[in-house]
């Protein structure tokens, strides 16, 4: 006997009405999707539930994966048996056997299949009796137990689960459409692209980038983080902005204390541009409410003035420690903290303004045209996709 099936539960999924099936098959979709190294594996649905079918292969590996897939609120280990009392015995015992924590157990049946013949309640006594029987030092704790094992004796079969695995939470990447991630080589941006991407946004992702001031690594470093984020969903576009003559052009021209507002408006205004082109419908920043300059309600609403696309800000009322802590849950703060330089570390002037005002702002940007330079940095954007796997996108397809 051996665990061969994985039983995936949605939770809040569960809660979202008509949507609620474009849900479960984009979940359906994704789990096949980052499972797709392990052949023999399939994704299965049945009422209310999903399994991963094993087939043969080792559960420990495909576990892995799925807590990497957002919209699975808990998964565990299950056994399909006919709906016999013996095989249901022999896996209920397989599955206290194969468990970590056993002192205490508590076994609960749920009866589905009304056609069985023996009530949930005396199949409780039944497969705690077997269990008391066939181990040492453990005992039954309806309450408090180490380890429940739950039994659903259904239509077609009966599965046994034992340990319940968290899941990320979330929902489905896919499901709530697409957002262009703002994303420099920061602690911040990776984040918010992640809690993003928790909500079912799928990202694509821009970068600016300002040769030679700012070096290949410090390219590389970005492409590297938007491939961190993948393991969380599939591939990410990039698009890399070259910025170094707009720039250069700001802070030229530009007052000094003002030229951050500037070229923080042009990068929104350059990002729209990429929107429209991509029908993307909003941008995710990783900007912090007071945490520097160019982030004071001022600066943002100065900022902000340039575009009317919505800005999913995930960050926005964290403190640096929360956004740390995730940052090194999801594996990108190794990533970010190595020390290449941004083109916002620059150019840094020496006294920005923390309180911009957008009449000002208006005043400056209109004794210089931009346009020109902010086309030529549409127009010379490179596009890099980075995939979660090699080939990921041509096996997904052949799946559906
Ligand atoms: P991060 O840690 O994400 O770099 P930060 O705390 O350094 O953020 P800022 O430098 O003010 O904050 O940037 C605010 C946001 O602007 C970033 O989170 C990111 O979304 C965007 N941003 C900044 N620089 C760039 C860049 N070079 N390319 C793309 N987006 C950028
Ligand atoms: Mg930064």
């Amino acid at each position: 006997m051996q665990y061969d099936h994985i039983l995936i539960r949605y939770g809040e999924m569960a809660l979202k009405g008509k949507n609620i099936k474009k849900f479960i098959v984009k979940l359906q979709e994704n789990i096949q999707h980052k499972i797709k190294d392990f052949p023999e594996a399939k994704v299965k649905r049945t009422q209310g539930r999903m399994f991963v079918l094993l087939g043969g292969h080792d559960p420990e590996p495909i576990i892995e994966k799925c807590k990497h897939i957002f919209g699975i609120q808990s998964l565990s280990l299950a056994i399909k048996v006919d709906n016999e009392l013996e095989a249901i015995k022999d896996a209920a015992l397989y599955a206290l056997e194969n468990s970590e924590d056993t002192r205490k157990f508590k076994v609960t049946v749920k009866r589905i299949n009304k056609d069985f013949p023996v009530r949930s309640q005396d199949m409780n006594q039944i497969l705690g009796g077997h269990l008391l029987s066939n181990t040492n030092n453990i005992t039954v704790d309806v309450h408090n137990p180490d380890l429940e094992i739950k039994v659903e004796i259904r239509l077609e079969a009966t599965y046994i689960t034992s340990s319940v695995i968290p899941g990320l939470g979330g929902l489905p990447v896919g499901t709530s459409g697409k957002s262009l991630l703002l994303l420099s080589g920061g602690i911040d941006s990776p984040v918010a692209g992640y809690l993003a991407m928790k909500r079912g946004v799928q990202i694509e992702a821009i970068h600016f980038h300002s040769p030679p001031f700012t070096s290949d690594r410090a390219k590389q470093k970005v492409l590297d983080l938007a491939k961190q984020l993948t393991g969380y969903g599939k591939s990410v576009k990039i698009h890399i902005v070259p910025f170094t003559k707009l720039q250069q052009e700001i802070f030229r021209e530009m007052p000094d204390g003002y030229a951050m507002t500037i070229m923080r408006r042009m990068m929104m205004r350059i990002s729209e541009k990429v929107c429209r082109n991509e029908s993307i419908l909003s941008m995710t920043t990783g900007e912090n409410l007071g945490q520097v300059a160019s982030q004071t309600m001022e600066s943002m609403n100065t900022i902000n003035e340039v575009t009317n696309y919505p800005i999913i800000r995930p960050l926005i009322t964290m403190d640096k420690t929360e956004i740390i802590k995730i940052s090194q849950e999801i594996g990108t703060y190794e990533t970010s903290i190595l020390p290449y330089e941004d083109c916002c570390t620059i150019f840094v002037p020496k006294s920005p303004k923390t309180k911009p005002k957008r009449e000002k702002v208006n005043v400056y940007e209109s004794k210089k045209d931009f346009t020109d330079l902010i086309e030529d940095a549409v127009a010379g954007i490179e596009v890099v996709k980075v995939t979660d796997q090699k080939d990921l996108d041509s096996v997904f397809e052949d799946l559906l």
